[in-house]
């Protein structure tokens, strides 16, 4: 009986190992593990969100797994995450770079859209002013896309830097003790924001 279920499990192997795609894909790994493995993330990146996906489908179904596993890795953020991530940054400050640098000419909207809410930020710190997170966008389609200095409309569609590209005006200029926030800007064009500031 034993022999028998022994015997049925070589002739699954011998089934199994007999598809010569498969055969030979072992033997790939075996030979190269490096380059398979560069092949998978190759995939990863080619097939975006299935890895993701996967997860999320095998959590639902091994939960126990994952619990242990947070359980194991202890409290989020904690000062061992934080001291990683910094010798992580040291030890890849220029592939870290090239990546910012990649995803920046990527997203120019998005990267502009950061650099103006850093600069907000950090003048409203300096200036000790009152200061809240917001984004442009959100105040442009506040303001209907209207130029709240001219009272034209702004058109969402011209590119930087045409003199009628979409700015976010303060109307009390941070510089003379406005406050950062939604109630103190407004959606305006670039070039009545400069003739503004000039003033
Ligand atoms: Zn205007």
């Amino acid at each position: 009986m034993a022999d028998d279920r022994a015997k049925k499990r070589e002739a699954e192997r011998r089934r199994y190992w007999a598809d010569p795609e498969r055969f030979r894909a072992k033997r790939r790994r075996n030979r190269n593990p490096k380059r398979e493995s560069e092949a998978a993330r190759r995939w990863q990146t080619e097939h975006p969100g299935y890895a993701a996906e996967w997860v999320r489908r095998d959590r639902l179904v091994n939960p126990e797994k994952y619990a242990e596993r947070e359980r194991l890795r202890g409290p989020r953020n904690s000062e061992q995450d934080r001291a990683y991530q910094r010798t992580y940054r040291e030890a890849h400050k220029a592939e870290i770079a090239a990546k910012t640098a990649a995803w920046r000419l990527a997203h120019p909207e998005r990267n502009l859209e950061l650099k103006e809410q850093a600069s907000r930020r950090r003048r409203a710190r300096l200036t000790g002013v009152p200061h809240e997170e917001f984004t442009r966008d959100e105040i442009f389609e506040r303001d209907g896309w209207v130029c709240g200095i001219c009272g034209e409309p702004v058109d969402p569609t011209l590119p930087w830097p045409h003199p009628r590209f979409k700015s976010l005006d303060h109307i009390i200029p941070i510089a003379k003790g406005g406050a950062n926030t939604r109630a103190n800007v407004q959606c305006a064009h670039t070039l009545c924001n400069a003739r503004k500031s000039a003033r």
